[in-house]
């Protein structure tokens, strides 16, 4: 089937992308920016702000100007109360746009609650990044739930890998699946053809191995967030190890502050994405750097229980959950020279599934992205 975006009588199709934090603008910034050359797809932006500082950084790197801002951020603001006023002011925009086509990306709050508005009104939803599944529907929460929700209210599929094409499929959905790619590779090599990606950086020990850390998951709230913090601070405390930990400003994590970690503002995407093709480890529970880190052949301990993207795995990662002991083995085992250095993966993507997002929805035909094929190519 073609999902052609040219309306009945030839005038362009509109098409309206709907994101509210720093993950989705990231992994949508390449498919806006090719969108920017297509005169048949008129495309425009709304933005919840569900995380407003985040996000702005994101949209004011990539120049992103929204058409619609519903600064929708309140402090300790509750799923339901997020939801609900989403939903709620979602549903006048697309009254006033009147989009032929809504493209969401992710397993957000924003994203949800924009496939559920457009499913409502019986506007199509196009997903970015469909598939992800642990199957435990509590890791991540709510984010497991909020994906197999939009997969529901969506007909076109973009699956960033086989494996999540295979979830799709045994889940008899309706509508279409393309495997394309992750858009957050695209966004990577568009960071790293940048100059002056330096700037932001904290000063660093070149004497010392560069651990950086993220976390800021809802499920490690709490007891798990302590547990970390441990692990944090057993690595810190040997000297030949530096931490280095950007905190998400969520005020759910404020209170926990592990002795001689290097606590850091968020930082902007190119100082961080700089910090983690140097350093030696990363320690997250982020999906979108466990991906990069992939890509950049950084190695990755991964700070959650049940994983999304097995292919990290497959390519060096460890899960090694919460548990102080096990995040320290898994941490000095491979920084202590014992692990093999790791390549740069391509199990994520090639730096082209924009591009085969915006073929698909212009019913050209594409080339599915083939992680095994361009390793091959690779190789050859
Ligand atoms: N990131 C950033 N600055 C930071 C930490 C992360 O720009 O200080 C970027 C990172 O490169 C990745 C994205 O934020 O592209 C991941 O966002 P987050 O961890 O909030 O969300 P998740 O991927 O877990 O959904």
């Amino acid at each position: 089937m073609l999902y052609l975006l040219l309306s009945a009588g030839g005038a362009a199709m509109k098409l309206l992308s709907i994101f509210g934090t720093r993950p989705e603008a990231v992994k949508l910034a390449p498919i806006l920016i090719a969108l920017k050359g297509e005169t048949s797809i008129m495309s425009q932006v709304c933005v919840t702000a569900q995380h407003r500082g985040l996000l702005d950084q994101v949209l004011d790197y990539f120049r992103i100007r929204p058409d619609h801002d519903l600064a929708l951020m309140e402090r300790d603001q509750t799923l339901n109360a997020l939801v609900s006023r989403a939903i709620g002011r979602i549903d006048h925009v697309l009254a006033e746009a009147a989009p032929d086509r809504v493209l969401v990306q992710g397993d957000t709050s924003t994203a949800l609650a924009a496939a559920l508005a457009a499913f409502n009104r019986r506007i199509p939803v196009a997903h970015v990044e469909a598939g992800l599944r642990t199957y435990c529907v509590n890791a991540p929460f709510p984010e497991e739930m909020n994906r197999r929700a939009i997969a529901l209210a969506a007909d076109l599929h973009f699956a960033p890998t086989p494996m999540a094409r295979a979830n799709l499929v045994g889940e008899r959905l309706r509508g279409d699946v393309y495997v394309t790619g992750n858009t957050g590779i695209d966004a990577l090599h568009h960071v790293l053809a940048q100059p002056e990606r330096e700037r932001g950086l904290p000063p660093l020990d070149p004497a010392k191995k560069l651990i950086l850390v993220t976390c800021h998951r809802r499920e490690s709230f709490g007891a798990p967030f302590a547990a970390i913090c441990a692990a944090l601070e057993r690595l810190a405390a040997r000297d030949d190890i530096e931490v280095v930990f950007p905190r998400h400003p969520n005020p759910a994590l404020d209170g926990a502050a592990p002795v001689n970690v290097r606590l850091l503002d968020p930082l902007d995407l190119p100082a961080f994405i700089t910090l983690l093709d140097r350093a030696d480890l990363v320690l997250t529970d982020s999906g979108g750097v466990q991906e990069e880190a992939a890509a950049l052949g950084t190695p990755a301990v991964i700070l959650r229980k049940a994983s999304d993207r097995p292919e990290s795995l497959a390519e060096g990662a460890v899960l090694a959950g919460t548990d102080p002991d096990r995040i320290v083995r898994a941490a000095e085992v491979r920084l202590d020279g014992s692990f093999p250095p790791l390549a740069p993966s391509l199990a994520y993507g090639d730096g082209r599934a924009a591009q085969r997002i915006v073929d698909v929805l212009l019913g050209r035909p594409i080339e599915e992205f083939e992680p095994a094929r361009d390793r091959m190519r690779q190789i050859g």
